[in-house]
């Protein structure tokens, strides 16, 4: 298949009731992307906009464990098409409502990206405002296909403020770059962590990384979310905290991270 024509099939048809797709992004694996798509994609429908999320990270689907529904399955009315399965409002669609969670994904690289550009066209999304895009960790050929074949509008970056992590956010930033996707911004998870005992904020991974990145880049520090056990804890039992405890103000953070965007 060649990018051109996936890009003219997707204008036509997929995507064409979503006014703006985002993509969350990072280099490296495990410094919080789906725990930031997920609450970002509630976060913009508090703000009242229509939203959906794909869950695009083929080799390690983590959304439906996020929202709670790992035991649904998309229903098909024509047998080509999938419908969202809703979850908090959000429409939503995964690879892992697919296969068998136990399953793991040994696709290469160019079945990997077919897959994810399939399971974006097939989905039948209603009218949205944005498409919210867990993608999987790298800058490899996933990333790329992606990028050029579907109308990216930005894409959001995140990092944890570890050296490790911004070396690889570098290289996502780059990557974009490339393909003339603007970078929205950059957000810094597991910013620092509040002391249980005595309230102070410790710098577990270091500090100030992401803002002098977004400095570098010409773009903005859209948040900063601190590692904490509740986050954890309410993605873990599919109630992401924006939904489960609206007043918290890690809630806060991410809609003020919303309004940003
Ligand atoms: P990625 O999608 O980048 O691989 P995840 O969002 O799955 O990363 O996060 C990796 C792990 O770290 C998950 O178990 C998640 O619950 C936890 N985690 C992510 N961000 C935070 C945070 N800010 N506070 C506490 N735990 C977090
Ligand atoms: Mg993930």
């Amino acid at each position: 298949y060649d990018i051109a024509t996936l890009k003219r099939a997707n204008e036509q048809h997929a995507v064409k009731n979503i006014k703006n797709i985002i993509v969350v992004s990072s280099g490296k694996g495990g410094v919080g992307k789906s725990t930031t798509a997920v609450n970002l994609a509630l976060a913009l429908q508090h703000e009242g906009a229509k939203v959906g999320l794909l869950d695009a990270d083929i080799y390690g689907p983590s959304i439906p464990t996020m929202l709670g529904t790992q035991n649904q399955h998309p229903m098909s009315p024509d047998n080509q098409h999938m419908m969202p399965i809703m979850a908090f409002g959000l429409a939503t669609n995964s690879i892992g409502y697919l296969v068998e969670q136990d399953n793991a994904m040994v696709w290469r690289g160019p079945m990997a990206s077919k897959a994810l550009l399939q399971i974006l066209q097939d989905t039948m999304w209603p009218e949205l405002d944005y498409l919210v895009i867990d993608m999987p960790p790298g800058t490899g050929d996933i990333q790329l296909t992606l990028a050029q074949s579907i109308p990216v509008t930005g894409s959001v970056i995140v990092t944890t403020p570890q050296d490790i992590a911004l070396i690889d956010a570098k290289k996502g930033i780059t990557m974009f770059n490339k393909v003339n996707i603007p970078t929205i911004g950059i957000i810094e998870n597991m910013s620092y962590h509040i002391c249980e005992n005595c309230g102070h904020h410790e710098a577990i991974f270091g500090e100030g990384g992401a803002a002098q990145l977004a400095k570098h880049y010409h773009t903005q520090l859209l948040g900063q979310i601190p590692l904490d056990r509740v986050l954890r804890q309410d993605l873990d039992n599919g109630r992401p905290t924006v939904i489960s405890q609206p007043d918290n103000p890690f809630s806060q953070i991410y809609n003020e991270l919303a309004d940003r965007i």
